[in-house]
């Protein structure tokens, strides 16, 4: 891909607002613009950064009659290198949003010599242009996509460098304990340790624990992301399907009093106080005396496996052995140092029924947070909804700055630099020869060089790029 030329393409979706922007960018920006637009204010090649210039925009090219010469009225932005987004010459053109002036513009944009830009490029451009780096460039699409302000407040410290300066903290580190354990190198003949061991293995340890925080901060800083995945579990009948569309508020899943409706699992996603949870009903069980053997399960056990949060109905109408023998059978699956477990008793509304529900109720506190519910009436829904926001909020950093990681190929990349700095750790401790250490030690720093794309290949870029829409 040549990423000197100039590009153009729009930045809006023309036909679904009032005005439609097309941007241009590469070094010709204003000569290609200044073909077809005519402003009492002058050309754009005469005009200073940061200014915009109203005209019109006259097709000069081809046959059209002079009437059929007028596209549009039109504001243009003026960008000067290195101030503008891809550090390059730039203009920024908004027309009225309709699909046939903005295909006119493209066309004629190209008839004056630019071209359509790829997905991503003009971000790929701002990469290639230092205006950013590879984090932050990936983090400018996870704010156009946030959807919740937690999604949107992690995406913005990423995009404005928190993110990245904690990186480049560790890499320095990294690149002090190698430049210490190569110093030793340049003297082995003389069988000197300059580095002092236990120094050098306290930097080590440090820089190692931060990579694992970072990694470790996915799981959370994913869910975010993309929705706090909550399973909804329980024996069929005990209100799943009932519960779902009590909290999304539409008949999402197929509410029946067979037993096994529930074929698959059924999503629906909402946000509750600025946190997106996606709610996931699954399958109910089926006919089968082991609960943990049973096909369903299987399924549903995987999903549990996937929640980050598991709700666990059970109906106090039905005996309470049932419901310790489900919930023992989950909390033998669950991993709690990063999985909540709410144990909802459900059917409140038939407490009545029920001859002794403080009894109950204890027999199955022990599994975990209790909240009673009535999915038919609304009842406990608002304390359920509160406990789910406060769980999560109890797992989000304190600090509002701080780093989480929501990218896949970055987890990726850590779990790897982690991996290396173990490798390092172990050969320090048991006394390899520092040239191997520091081999180690370099394969930690490629690999974090990954993230910011300090090290990184087209083919990683061309991928990276290739998911951004057109105009980004
Ligand atoms: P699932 O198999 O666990 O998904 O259960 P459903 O949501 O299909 O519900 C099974 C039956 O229990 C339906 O007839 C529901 O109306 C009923 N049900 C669900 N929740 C409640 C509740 O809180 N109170 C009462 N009285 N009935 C409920």
């Amino acid at each position: 891909m040549d990423l000197h030329d100039t590009i153009c393409a729009p930045a809006t979706v023309p036909g679904t607002g009032a005005i439609t922007v097309i941007r241009v960018s590469g070094p010709e920006s204003f000569a290609v613009v200044d073909k077809f637009f005519r402003s009492r204010r002058g050309t754009l090649a005469g005009a200073e950064g940061y200014t915009i210039l109203y005209g019109s925009l006259v097709d000069p090219f081809g046959e059209a009659s002079l009437e059929d010469q007028f596209v549009d009225d039109v504001l243009v932005s003026v960008f000067r290198a290195p101030h503008s987004y891809t550090g390059e010459d730039g203009a920024e053109i908004s027309c009225h949003a309709s699909a046939y002036i903005a295909t006119r513009v493209l066309s004629l944009l190209c008839k004056a010599g630019a071209r359509l830009a790829e997905p991503g490029e003009f971000t790929r451009r701002a990469f290639v242009n230092g205006k950013m780096d590879l984090a932050q460039a990936e983090a400018v699409a996870d704010v156009i996509s946030s959807s919740s302000s937690a999604a949107h407040r992690i995406a913005v410290t990423q995009l404005k460098g928190g993110y990245s300066a904690e990186l480049a903290s560790i890499r320095e580190a990294l690149v002090e304990i190698t430049s210490l354990l190569e110093l030793e190198l340049d003297f082995s003949e003389e069988e000197v340790e300059f580095a002092d061991r236990s120094r050098l293995r306290s930097l080590l340890v440090s820089a190692s624990a931060k990579v694992h925080g970072l990694s470790e901060s996915f799981r959370l800083g994913n869910a975010i992301k993309n929705g706090v995945p909550v399973a909804i579990v329980g024996e069929p009948n005990t209100g799943k399907s009932t519960l779902l569309n009590a909290l999304v508020g539409e008949d999402r899943a197929i509410v029946s009093d067979i037993a096994g409706t529930t074929r698959d699992s059924i999503e629906a996603s909402m946000v509750l106080d600025g946190i997106t949870f996606r709610f996931i009903d699954t399958a109910g069980l089926r006919e089968s005396s082991d609960w943990v053997e049973s096909k369903g399960i299987e399924r549903t056990l995987k999903m549990v496996g996937a929640a980050d949060i598991v709700l666990a109905l059970v109906d106090p109408t039905r005996s309470p052995a049932e419901a310790q023998q489900m919930l023992a059978s989950l909390t033998a699956r669950l991993d709690f140092s990063s999985q909540i477990l709410l144990v909802l008793v459900n059917k409140m509304d038939l407490n009545k029924n029920v001859k002794d529900i403080n009894n109950f109720v204890s027999s199955v506190d022990s599994y975990g947070d209790v909240v009673l519910i009535s999915a038919l009436s609304g009842e406990g829904l608002d304390e359920l909804r509160s406990t789910l926001v406060r769980k999560v909020q109890q797992r989000l950093p304190g600090n509002s700055d701080a780093v989480l990681v929501t990218n896949a190929r970055h987890h990726e990349a850590l779990r790897h630099t982690a991996e290396s700095l173990d490798t390092a750790l172990r050969a320090l401790d048991a006394g390899t020869p520092s040239d191997l250490v520091a081999q180690d030690l370099r394969a930690a720093l490629h690999y974090l060089g990954t993230i910011t794309g300090a090290v990184t290949t087209d083919e990683v870029l061309g991928e990276i790029f290739s998911r951004f829409c057109v105009g980004k």
